[in-house]
């Protein structure tokens, strides 16, 4: 993958650079050894590695504003930083940034649950909401899977989502407010903790722009009161395009399960030696988890084991007590990290109507054999959210390559069958040059225009989401 040139002038003004980002945060907050700079050379994209030029580590939106004020003036470009866990290089460096990691704020500034939001800021991890407001019997609905490590203001940038999110909305509809900083240190607030707010909804434009924009350094969040129970269901299919269709039947029914969840036979086995879930031997595996009161939980896994009947599945679980069921889930959030210790993965990320669950499964397995590669499905399935993990051997010259090519084929196909580029994990630097898949050139440009306003100087998470020929012609020294 190509990346852009680093800018010369800026690489030979580091020492100056540094001395100034140091005078306006303390030395504590500026890394610029070569030897420390090399923990975020990279996120989970791990294929792809740059060190920055420094990292600065800031503990208030006003010395955010501050560095990015200075980066505005002097021209040098700054690619911002939750925890680093996305899975398309979003987070990645290019040699001549400054890195703004927004991990040491993380405080949760208020809690309010009678109009029911929290407001923490951008560092916090997304699990670590949930723990604040527990207690009061509520819990922030999306849950990626990385949910341990990955902070509220990398979720709003890539609209995360995860597996509850099918009945509750992925970030954008749990969003009600940000506080951001533009380029050049402008700090702006978008919504708020009332349902609706005056003017263009530019909060919706911010959310899921991926560090395009501006730094988000507070989010508003909205909070859920916890079902009365939940219980999730394992139902095992001969294969995965019955599996596929059994997720079609659940949904067109009417009947709206908290999560959907499917993992094929190499998933599974990866997920059982982790996790001891007690996962059935099969081809494909649903998790579906139901909630309400015990009388609602039980109407609803009567009508999902109906529409499974039909399907014939291999066998149909209830999860009996709560360590099972947390059991089950430990295995399938645990999926990704799971795999790593087996093989090295490209993980995808495309998006199609659940009415074509089936059919796409099949041509996934066709363009994998065809490639002499080896596929494994995880991904949420209600939401027709797909994460095929592309296995190739890292230490194989040109197996990285032919992987990407796959990848590249499995992603057109999710557009051909009316779907999307990506679901959750964004663009970043992975897919930028298939935006072109999925979008005119006027649509790119009307796109490109937006970060034109935010942005003119183009210095913000620079060589990403956009084909990297059109952001470079934009980027004015
Ligand atoms: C094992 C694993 C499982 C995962 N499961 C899921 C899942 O189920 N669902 C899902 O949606 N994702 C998942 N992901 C992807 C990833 O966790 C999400 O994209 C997450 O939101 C990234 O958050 P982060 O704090 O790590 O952001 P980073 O990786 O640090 O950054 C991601 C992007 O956000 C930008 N950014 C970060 N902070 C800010 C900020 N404050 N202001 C502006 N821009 C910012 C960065 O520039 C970058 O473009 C998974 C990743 C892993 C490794």
């Amino acid at each position: 993958m190509e990346m852009p040139r680093p800018d010369d002038r800026i690489l030979s003004r580091k020492v100056d650079l540094v001395d100034r980002l140091v005078r306006l945060v303390g030395r504590g907050a500026v890394i610029d050894d070569p030897a420390a700079i090399r923990a975020y050379e990279c996120d989970a994209l791990t294929a792809y590695r740059c060190p920055p030029l420094c990292v600065v580590l800031p503990e208030t939106t006003e010395a955010v504003a501050a560095v990015l004020h200075l980066c505005h003036e002097e021209r040098v470009p700054v690619v911002p930083r939750g925890s680093g866990t996305s899975l398309s290089g979003g987070a990645l460096p290019t040699a001549d940034c400054v890195l703004l990691g927004l991990a040491r704020m993380n405080r949760v500034l208020e809690i309010d649950t009678v109009n029911r939001f929290v407001r923490v800021e951008a560092g916090l991890t997304n699990l670590a909401v949930t723990r604040a407001v527990e207690e009061a019997g509520f819990f922030y609905a999306p849950d990626p899977s990385s949910q341990l490590a990955c902070a509220i203001g990398g979720n709003v940038a890539m609209n995360s989502g995860g597996a509850h999110c099918l009945k509750y909305g992925v970030t954008t509809n749990n969003l009600m407010g940000v506080r951001m900083v533009l380029m050049d240190g402008t700090v702006v607030d978008l919504g708020g903790p009332v349902f609706d707010a005056g003017g263009l909804d530019l909060l919706a434009v911010v959310c899921g722009s991926e560090g395009q924009l501006g730094v988000v350094t507070e989010a508003t969040l909205r909070i859920l009161p916890r079902a009365e129970d939940a219980r999730p269901v394992l139902i095992a299919f001969s294969s995965n395009e019955v599996a596929g269709a059994c997720v079609s039947d659940i949904i067109r029914a009417g009947v709206l399960p908290v999560a959907i969840e499917f993992m094929d036979r190499p998933c599974i086995a990866a997920c059982e030696a982790f996790a001891q879930a007690g996962y059935p031997e099969c081809e494909a595996l649903l998790i579906v988890e139901v909630e309400g009161s015990p009388a609602e939980i039980d109407d609803q896994l009567t009508r999902i084991r109906s529409i499974a009947a039909r399907h014939d599945p291999v066998e149909f679980r209830a999860a009996r007590d709560a360590d099972e069921a947390a059991r089950i889930w430990l295995g399938r959030k645990s999926a990704f990290g799971a795999m790593g210790q087996i093989n090295d993965y490209l993980c995808l990320d495309g998006t199609i109507p659940v009415s074509e669950l089936s059919a796409v499964l099949a041509g996934i397995s066709t363009l994998a054999k065809d490639a002499g590669l080896q596929v494994a499905n995880v991904f949420h399935a209600g939401d027709g959210n797909m994460h095929p993990l592309i296995l190739y051997d890292a230490n194989s010259p040109g197996e990285l390559e032919k992987a990407e090519r796959l990848g590249a084929d499995i992603l057109r196909l999710c557009v051909a069958a009316g779907g999307c580029l990506t679901g959750e994990h964004g663009v970043g630097v992975e897919k930028r040059d298939l935006m072109e898949v999925q979008f005119s050139a006027e649509d790119i440009e009307a796109q490109m225009r937006v970060k034109d306003v935010f942005d003119p100087h183009w210095l913000l998470n620079p060589a990403k989401v956009f084909p990297l020929g059109a952001s470079r012609a934009r980027r004015i020294a």
